[in-house]
């Protein structure tokens, strides 16, 4: 019989973010205080861009094995060692966040969706061998509109760390391909962009789409053009800039009316 554990928090996270049991995506600015017996820990921290932060939910039940998703729950159910449900045995939070400042025993961080009060138990460096870019994953794909594009803003965000106006026309191109195809991480889903560089590395970080191995991603450098060309087993589509939308892009602009859009049914 393994004897139960003890864990002591080391601190406490401060977020605006006050309500429990919602799942956030576009989460605020917030910080964690870590106690003063451990602040000899941090020494060094701030050499790191990026940590993960080991919290515990605390307002969370710990009797469910197999929830649905919420975010969609017509998924149907998941283990919650398949989710990153609040629900589980040991309700453990885990999160990479960029660490933007250390000010004595207190830490700014982006990106950490914890609530207000959440104890932290831990906290490591991110490594670049922590970087998997293209995962197998289920698409766990959130049933609000909203939620999508900020999962993929976010996306595209991390991997291409600055929030240009071409990322915002990547993240709408790539939610005009995902009303078609779906799950754009998909093995078989490949994608050719014709645009500029920022274009193409967004797009490349959205559908973790490598250059080989299978290859699914290339390339074609045209500063003047922004357009991308999707293919599966099943359809084949074009999505191309309307030359008149321009490249100035409004943020509530529905992408709907931002691209000509075509697409072929590859059975016909
Ligand atoms: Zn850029």
């Amino acid at each position: 019989m393994i004897e139960p554990i003890t864990i002591d928090p080391i601190g406490v996270v401060h977020s605006d973010f006050t309500k429990s049991g919602h799942v956030r995506i576009d989460v605020p600015r917030s910080s964690i205080e870590i106690f003063p017996q451990y602040s000899q820990a941090l020494w060094r921290i701030s050499e790191h861009s990026h940590i993960w932060v080991i919290g515990w939910f605390h307002e969370s039940k710990r009797d469910a094995l197999r929830v649905v998703p919420r975010i969609n729950p017509e998924l149907g159910e998941y283990g919650v060692f398949g989710l990153r449900a609040f629900m589980r045995p040991n309700p453990i939070g885990l999160t990479a966040v960029k660490l933007v400042k250390v000010e004595d025993n207190i830490l700014t961080v982006d990106g950490l969706d914890f609530i207000e009060g959440t104890p932290v138990i831990d906290l490591k460096p991110y490594y670049e061998p922590d970087i998997i870019f293209s995962p197998g994953t289920p698409y766990i794909k959130p049933r609000e509109p909203k939620m999508l594009e900020e999962t993929i803003f976010k996306a595209a965000l991390n991997h291409h760390q600055e929030e240009c106006e071409q990322l915002d026309l990547a993240v709408k191109m790539c939610l005009a391909a995902e009303e078609i195809f779906g799950h754009l991480h998909a093995p078989d889903l490949q994608v050719h962009v014709v645009g500029s560089l920022c274009l193409a590395d967004v797009i490349q970080g959205i559908c973790k789409a490598r250059l080989a191995n299978p290859r699914r991603f290339s390339f074609e450098y045209n500063p003047d053009k922004a357009m991308s060309c999707w293919e599966n087993k099943q359809h084949r589509a074009t999505i191309c800039l309307k030359p008149e939308a321009g490249l100035g892009l409004q943020p509530d602009q529905p992408h709907q009316a931002l691209f000509d859009i075509k697409v072929w049914d590859k059975a016909e």
